[in-house]
């Protein structure tokens, strides 16, 4: 028997072992897409679904709503770097 770390390191659609990485997210919009390169994010290894934790998904919408409000019809920008930039 394994303790509730383990229990939550796996993924919630599948029950695949989620292992941690870097992914590129997109989000879409009806006007407008960003995708987000570089996020770390647990990883199913079985569906490659990823999952970001909290402080990282904050981050995420925050970057993202500042994209967004550009009204670019594609934009494709780097977690990593906003880290630098908006920090
Ligand atoms: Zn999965």
């Amino acid at each position: 028997m394994i303790g509730d770390q383990e229990n939550n390191g796996r993924c919630p659609l599948c029950g695949g072992h989620l292992s941690a990485g870097i992914t590129t997210i997109p989000f879409i919009f009806a006007d407008t897409a960003v995708l987000v390169k570089q996020v770390p994010a647990q990883i199913c290894d079985n569906c490659r679904e990823p999952f970001t934790i909290g402080a990282v998904t904050d981050r995420l919408v925050d970057l993202v709503c500042r994209v967004k409000n550009l009204h670019t019809e594609v934009s494709i920008v780097s977690y990593a770097e906003s880290e630098r930039v908006y920090a």
